[in-house]
């Protein structure tokens, strides 16, 4: 039978997935050493981030067919080595997509009903109803910055609180368009006219600091804008200018230009709520990614 590691600690429902198929070895402490020593007994692995693929295992990888991460991103993979060595990787961005729009609507109502400031006023004793006016989402403009698999799952939840949604994404046809029942536009003309604009493009040189100074400057004066995606796509020391001169204008971001986020003046400011890099962290997401990979694994070391 087959021999699959379990490396990292993965929701016991992808282990299910691959009972009867294969000898399923689970360690999820196990050390560098162990695994470059034992790597050759394996014909697939599952890994989270904590384990990593170097070269150096890789090459020790004498049977190894497969290589799943029970998640989106494979920094923690020699994607190189692995592909000179025939070994297929595989991970699951779907698996995240509706968690990461629900954490997106989540910033989005958070700042426009003053959520997270009203939270820590009562905390603090006050009573200042008066100081947390609102802005209702419904008939505001979303602009959607890439519209893959989170963008579309944005739009589908913001058309719920019956918003007009406009999308920039160079890459996606007008029959797309359609379908999702979205206007195409340009960046210029959803900076101008979004009152919420989020962001679910990936960290690529076209799109670090693509929401700069010039972009930012644009904005509405009470617009909304929200980073799910990766840190340096908005240039954080311009945002935090440009936030502290219009405290109408509000953002809410998850992921930053350097994490963990440390001696950053945006904690200073009332009009931002900021979480720590936990979009994607749902307990759905990660059982979801563990049974899509083990599937994968499955199929694969079964030839
Ligand atoms: P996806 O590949 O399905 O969609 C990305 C979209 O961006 C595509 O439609 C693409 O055409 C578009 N795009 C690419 N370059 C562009 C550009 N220069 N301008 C405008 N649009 C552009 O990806 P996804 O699964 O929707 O994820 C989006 C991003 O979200 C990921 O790249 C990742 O960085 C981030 N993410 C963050 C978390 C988190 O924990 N915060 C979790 C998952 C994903």
């Amino acid at each position: 039978m087959p021999k699959v590691l379990v490396a990292d600690k993965i929701n016991e429902k992808g282990v299910e997935v691959l009972e009867g198929s294969a000898e399923i070895v689970n360690n999820p402490k196990i050390t560098p050493e162990e695994l470059l020593k034992t790597i050759d007994q394996y014909d697939g692995i599952i890994v989270r981030s904590r384990t990593k693929m170097t070269k150096e295992v890789i090459e020790n990888a004498k049977n190894l067919k497969i290589i799943a991460r029970a998640g989106v991103g494979v920094d923690n993979i020699d994607v190189q080595a692995a592909t000179d060595h025939g070994i297929l990787v595989v991970n699951a961005p779907q698996s995240t997509s509706i968690t990461v729009a629900e954490h997106a609507m989540g910033l989005m109502l958070s700042l426009s009903r003053k959520i997270a400031i009203a939270d820590a006023s009562v905390k603090a004793g006050k009573w200042e109803k008066s100081k947390f006016m609102g802005m209702e989402l419904r008939n505001k403009t979303l602009g959607v910055i890439g519209m893959g698999r989170i963008g579309s799952q944005v739009v589908k939840r913001a058309k719920a609180f019956e918003m007009d949604v406009i999308v920039y994404d160079p890459y996606i046809t007008e029959d797309v368009a359609k379908e999702l029942g979205v206007e195409i536009t340009t960046l210029d003309y959803l900076v101008e006219n979004a009152d919420v604009m989020t962001i679910h493009v990936p960290l690529t040189p076209e799109t670090k600091g693509l929401i700069s100074k010039p972009e930012l400057t644009k904005m509405k004066d009470h617009a909304i804008l929200l980073n799910c995606a990766r840190g340096g796509i908005i240039n954080e020391a311009d945002l935090y200018e440009v936030l502290k001169e219009r405290p109408e204008l509000k953002a809410g971001l998850d992921v930053y230009e350097n994490e963990p986020l440390e001696n950053s003046p945006l904690v200073t400011l009332d009009n931002v709520v900021l979480t720590p890099h936990i979009a994607a962290s749902t307990k759905e997401a990660q059982r979801d990614a563990a049974i899509i990979v083990a599937k994968e694994v499955k199929e694969v070391i079964n030839g």
